[in-house]
């Protein structure tokens, strides 16, 4: 078995503000004293910059892309790299890429064009979904890139930063025909409070509007016992929560002798001692089975949050979208956690102008919203994406409707969500503080269900710590309240 180390790195700066688009990985700042066993750490830290070579790796998209760049970064340290907090300041930059929509894909090629003219000396490298997608044209596009690596050849990074160094001038992974996960010696691990384990990689469903079975490749699970060494490990460095990450997640299966489904590792991850939150992401409705809601109302551990992306309310735009469940399905499924002992909140996706969609069909979409009573969406515009088979359907939604609708569709949705936080005044919450404002003298955090909640208290330093907070007011994003013990 690989050794492997966990590098923490303290990047909460106080605010808890919706994610950007994209992000660059913190510098690695002294740890917290006290939460995490420093010999596992030193040994990691040991081997960074001993080369004298320096990265910067910016991130863009998801929470699977933000785990591969700890991953990308971790096997950079120890090959001796040495983060650093500019582009300007490193040898090696990295661009972590999405391709998700169009306009993710643009601010990658603008970060490109910036080194025009500057990239000299530099090696500058294109991962993720959009390497995979326009492979060597990215070379055609800027000729000053040397390296461009799907997110399913990242295993032979290693190999390629080998022939970056000895001189190689332009190198590629771009392999997607692979039964492999990316499996690293040392994670750095840029969150403080809560850690990612990916479980599965690529995706065997065929969405009409998605690129990542294109750009991630085929479904791969890692092995029940990888994933809880590393879940025990994380636990070890004083990880009490932890993230299940996949595109699929709950489409796991243990390629091990033990044949696990997702559920038997979701309770297994949860009963590793010292873990106290078992969150999972993202859930794919035809896999979401009645045992996993079971799971959560018998395991604590298990947080009752749910984000199980519906996509459209639409039962004939879910087929041409291929989906593989009817809105009748999907509801049934919703039907199983509003009838759970335990409160669960879910989250969803929902697709806004798909080609052909209806102006019933969206009157789908939006009694969907009624019924399955979101705690909260993220919502798009159907863009078209290369190496989709909607990329050319017909019966284009004008760019006017969609907007139009969206609007509709997220105020329908804000009172909703209005409506179900006001119902939460007065109750308590147990609540993981992970942020602080000091200018307002506000803590904040979540819940286990996912809520967001800001807090004040008397006491000092709190950051980490889990506390039960009486709820006094809400809005529609989020709970205020006060620590009451
Ligand atoms: S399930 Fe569909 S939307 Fe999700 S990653 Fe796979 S193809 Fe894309």
């Amino acid at each position: 078995m690989n050794k492997q180390f966990d590098i923490g790195v303290e990047s909460l700066n106080g605010d808890t503000v919706a994610q950007p688009e994209s992000r660059q990985a913190p510098l690695p700042l002294p740890l917290r004293g006290g939460l995490r066993n420093n010999s596992r750490e030193q040994a990691a830290d040991a081997g960074a910059g001993a080369t004298g070579k320096s990265f910067f790796i910016e991130t863009f998209g998801c929470q699977m892309n933000d785990h591969d760049s700890e991953k990308v970064a971790g096997v950079l340290q120890g090959r001796g790299y040495r983060a650093v907090g500019t582009p300007s300041q490193a040898d090696l930059v990295l661009y972590n890429t999405c391709s998700i929509r169009e306009k993710a894909a643009q601010k990658v090629f603008a970060r490109l064009g910036d080194w025009k003219t500057l990239a000299d000396g530099k090696i500058i490298g294109v991962l993720g979904c959009l390497a995979q997608q326009e492979g060597e044209e990215i070379f055609e596009r800027a000729p000053w890139v040397s390296l461009v690596c799907g997110s399913a050849s990242y295993r032979k990074l290693p190999d390629l930063i080998d022939q970056l160094e000895s001189g190689g001038r332009r190198v590629t992974g771009l392999d997607l025909d692979t039964d492999e996960t990316f499996e690293t010696d040392i994670t750095r691990r840029d969150r403080l409070l809560s850690a990612y384990i990916t479980i599965i990689e690529g995706c065997d469903y065929s969405c009409a509007y998605c690129v990542v079975p294109h750009t991630r490749g085929p479904e791969r699970s890692r092995p029940s016992e990888a994933v809880l060494a590393e879940a025990r490990r994380l636990a070890d460095v004083g990880y009490t929560e932890i993230q299940l990450l996949g595109q699929t997640v709950n489409s796991y299966r243990d390629p091990g002798p033990r044949g696990w489904r997702f559920v038997d590792l979701l309770r297994a991850v949860a009963d590793v001692p010292g873990i106290r939150r078992v969150r999972f992401t993202t859930s794919h409705p035809n896999d979401f089975t009645r045992e996993i809601v079971e799971a959560i109302e018998t395991v604590p551990a298990l947080c009752n949050h749910v984000h199980l992306p519906v996509q459209s309310g639409s039962s004939r735009v879910l087929q041409a979208m291929r989906r593989t469940y009817t809105r009748e399905e999907y509801l049934e499924k919703i039907g199983w956690m509003r009838e759970a002992s335990r409160d669960i909140s879910i989250t969803s996706d929902i697709i806004i102008g798909f080609p052909g969609e209806t102006a019933e069909d969206f009157e789908g979409s939006l009694s969907l919203l009624d019924a399955a009573q979101y705690d909260a969406i993220f919502s798009f515009k159907y863009s078209p994406r290369p190496n989709t088979s909607a990329k050319d359907m017909p019966d284009a939604i004008p760019e006017e409707e969609k907007s139009r609708r969206l609007a509709i569709l997220n105020e329908r949705q804000r009172q909703i969500q209005t409506a179900r936080y006001e119902k939460l005044v007065g109750s308590t919450f147990e609540v993981h503080t992970d942020a602080h404002h000091p200018a307002r003298g506000v803590w904040g955090g979540r819940t286990s269900c996912n809520r967001l909640v800001n807090f004040s208290t008397t006491r000092e330093s709190l950051l980490g710590q889990y506390v039960q907070v009486k709820i006094s007011r809400a809005s529609a994003n989020a709970l205020f309240g006060e620590q009451v013990e």
